[in-house]
């Protein structure tokens, strides 16, 4: 079952949960009890791994040369 993040939108409460896809309009806020919330990116594919960010060497790789 797909886990769900959620945030309440009365007192801001998140809080993510492991429901079906058609009870996401069930949910309510466990910290205040409304109804009142939005769905939050789900957390899919979270497993760690190597990272994407490469770090790019400063200054312009291939910078035009400024003719003066
Ligand atoms: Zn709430």
């Amino acid at each position: 079952m797909p886990i769900f993040e959620f945030e309440c939108k009365d007192c801001g409460q998140k809080f993510d949960l492991m429901i079906s896809n058609a009870d996401k309009d069930k949910v309510k806020c466990p910290q205040c009890g409304t109804g009142n919330i939005k769905q939050l990116i789900s957390l899919f594919n979270s497993s760690g791994g190597g990272s994407k960010y490469s770090n790019l060497p400063p200054g312009c790789a291939g910078c035009a040369q400024q003719g003066g």
